[in-house]
């Protein structure tokens, strides 16, 4: 069924960059098997996936979306993808992306471009829109994505559903191309609540092949989503709402919504109070340092010789100059720029050293409101999801569309993104819900409670 409808909507809505069928209905049939020899198959068997083409994939193609990995074939599959093929999920696709996960729309893909499922001249949000919009558009039960500034949250929220940025180290990154290592984490979109706890339970984990990952138990996050329909399931939580979120620039319909969205959280029996974290602006600009610094020396690796695409030339200088420029798009050009800029040894000091500094003091906002709240909640995104086209030719309006997502990579915490009403075209609204660190249980219980 779920193939039917991706040959269905895929002519209008392009999430896809590959679609494995022939897999997908062999590895079915295998588990229709199981179940006629009364054999036991586990939560997760069956389920239709889409995966972010940012995720190797063993044998199956490998993009980032990007032309100089177009014929990258992984050699090996990552950690989550093997953790959900042994729990008996199944692979529908490799879904769509900002080339290399940078951009806030997906319209920096090499391939193509995603449309919104709610206005299909809108953009799914970015990097993970792919992933997005294809739960959205129920071209698979769930996806995963990953998420360096807000790439899971702000596409959830631009399409109407759940997505998941876990605690920096949660979950293993073995098999997720690279990024901005210090701030990549790989979660779950799903359509509610339940079920992005289910995805996470499977694939969180201490994993010896990622030097970040956290060696803690996984709790199973599906006892924390409330199923019991109490009468005040949050009494007692107290529950921050981020005054620096709440200024000019936000769309009216958005405030409107945070605003209903609480009195909905004190319904439930919640204490909601304002917080402020006084640093919480210079999230972006701090990010705009780190993340090209940390991907101009994560992209070094794409020069022709290990890995895709290899441009002819008659000399190995002409050959690694020719690649990367006809390899990489414009975006990722202007990253490297930055990075490599704010890393020389002449401007370090004043840019690196100084955005990290920036970042210390960020979590330090954190912490203190953490000393006071259990969760904080702000808007996902500043607006609802806009038209294609609208912002390609501007970065910097672009860049701030992840002004309420970045700091919460910076400060290596869980955050989360649900559905939270309507604007005047229908457009849906995204409810960010933060933890501290390795609070997931917390997000949860809040999420489903307002769900
Ligand atoms: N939009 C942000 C960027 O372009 C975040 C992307 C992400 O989280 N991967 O870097």
């Amino acid at each position: 069924d779920y193939l039917n409808r991706i040959s269905e909507l895929e002519p209008k809505i392009h999430s896809y960059l590959t679609i494995t069928a022939d897999q997908a209905l062999a590895q079915a049939k295998a588990i229709d098997a199981k179940i006629a020899a009364g054999e036991e198959i586990s939560l997760l068997a069956g389920i239709p996936l889409g995966i972010k083409d940012n995720l190797c994939t063993q044998g199956v193609r490998t993009t980032c979306a990007s032309k100089i990995l177009a014929n990258f074939i992984p050699p090996y599959e990552s950690t989550v993808t093997q953790k959900l093929n042994q729990a008996g999920a199944i692979m529908l696709g490799k879904t769509n992306l900002d080339e290399f996960a940078m951009g806030s729309s997906t319209e920096n893909s090499a391939f193509q471009v995603t449309a919104n499922p709610w206005d299909l001249a809108c953009v799914p949000g970015g990097s993970s829109g792919g992933s997005a919009a294809a739960v959205a558009a129920q071209e698979c039960v769930a996806a995963l994505g990953s998420d360096t500034g807000g790439s899971i949250r702000q596409p959830a929220a631009f399409c109407g559903i759940v997505g998941l940025k876990p605690t920096y180290g949660r979950v293993s990154r073995f098999g997720l191309v690279a990024y901005a290592s210090s701030l990549d984490q790989i979660g779950p979109l799903t359509p509610t609540v339940t079920d992005a706890a289910i995805l996470l339970t499977a694939i969180a984990g201490y994993d010896s092949q990622d030097a970040t990952s956290l060696q803690v138990e996984v709790p199973d996050y599906s006892q924390f989503v409330d199923q019991g329909k109490k009468k005040k399931p949050l009494k007692g939580k107290r529950i921050g709402l981020i005054r620096e979120t709440l200024g000019a620039g936000l769309q009216p319909e958005v405030s409107a919504a945070m605003a209903a969205a609480v009195k909905v959280l004190e319904g439930l029996g919640a204490t909601v109070q304002e917080i402020s974290c006084p640093r919480f602006a210079y999230g972006l600009p701090t990010y705009y340092i780190i993340a090209p610094s940390e991907a101009s020396a994560n992209l070094a690796r794409y020069d022709g010789v290990n890995f895709g695409y290899r441009a002819d030339a008659d000399s190995l200088l002409e050959m690694y100059t020719k690649t990367r420029a006809e390899g990489f798009g414009s975006e990722v050009k202007r990253r490297i720029m930055i990075g490599t800029y704010a890393l020389s040894a002449g401007y370090y000091d004043a840019y690196y050293l100084k955005a990290q500094k920036v970042r210390t003091l960020i979590k330090e906002d954190f912490a203190n409101a953490f000393a006071e709240v259990d969760v904080l909640i702000s808007p996902t995104a500043p607006t609802t999801a806009f038209q294609a086209g609208e912002k390609t030719a501007d970065p910097l309006s672009m860049y701030l569309s992840d002004l309420m997502t970045i700091p919460v990579n910076l400060a290596g915490l869980p955050g989360l993104s649900l559905p939270c009403g309507f604007d005047q075209n229908g457009r849906p609204i995204g409810l960010q819900i933060i933890g501290n660190v390795l609070r997931e249980d917390q997000i949860f219980q809040v999420a489903s409670a307002y769900e």
